[in-house]
């Protein structure tokens, strides 16, 4: 018995994939959830830096309980990633959460986090450990200040307290077509936007994006 029980056939297949895939990926229990634990090897080139990387890294993969409703969380035990490298406690910080939630969603399974998240996350490191903190997708800060710029360019909108703004009102779960758009527009947010906030506020659970406003709030944005 496990709390994995409704999705049995779920795992393995997943785990059928991973044996091709990633052979070097293991799975056990710890207490009473599923981790894949083991190396991770990749050869992979960023574009953006036209630069190719071959890394492997010992990962610990986690799967909570409402797999695949919410992503899986990865530890990385080979003690390569020191702290200052996003990281929340031990779980790698992939992305901001929000993001994390929408790119595995788009194709729930464990080798399109891999490859979509992980790899990417792991090739950042490689690439910043080689080039003395340097990041190959540009810099982004960690916790609330990254939380910030992530939405900053998501709405477009430059003013920090604007996108507070955004945050609170995903978090209120207080849409409606005729208030006034957030970012200072002076529009209603139906012909301002719209699209981009309803992006978020229907397919990022609150509990996410709550986070992401705590995280938020506690920068000097928050403190008003
Ligand atoms: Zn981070
Ligand atoms: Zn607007």
């Amino acid at each position: 018995m496990s709390v994995y029980d409704d999705n049995y056939d779920l795992f393995e297949k997943e785990l059928a994939s991973i044996e091709v895939d990633y052979p070097q990926l293991h799975y056990r229990m710890v207490e009473d959830k599923i981790v894949l634990e083991g190396e991770i090897q990749f050869n992979l080139t960023c574009k953006t830096v036209n630069e190719t990387i071959e890394d492997s890294y010992l990962v610990q993969i986690g799967f909570p309980s409402d797999y695949p409703n919410s992503s899986p969380e990865v530890r990385e035990i080979g003690g390569r990633i020191p702290t200052n490298f996003h990281q929340n406690g031990k779980v790698l910080c992939l992305d901001v959460p929000s993001q994390v939630h929408m790119i595995f969603r788009e194709n729930p399974s464990i080798l399109h986090f891999i490859r979509e998240l992980l790899e990417p996350y792991l090739y950042a490191h490689s690439y910043w450990q080689k080039y003395n903190g340097k990041m190959p997708f540009g810099q982004r800060s960690h916790y609330g200040e990254g939380i910030l710029e992530h939405y900053s360019e998501y709405f477009g909108v430059e003013d920090k307290e604007a996108v507070m703004d955004f945050l609170e009102l995903l978090v209120k779960r207080g849409y409606k077509q005729s208030i006034p758009c957030p970012c200072g527009s002076k529009k209603k947010i139906k012909k301002c936007h719209s699209k981009k906030f309803l992006n978020i506020y229907n397919n990022v659970p609150v509990e996410i994006i709550r986070y992401e406003l705590v995280q938020a709030r506690k920068t000097k944005y928050g403190m008003k």
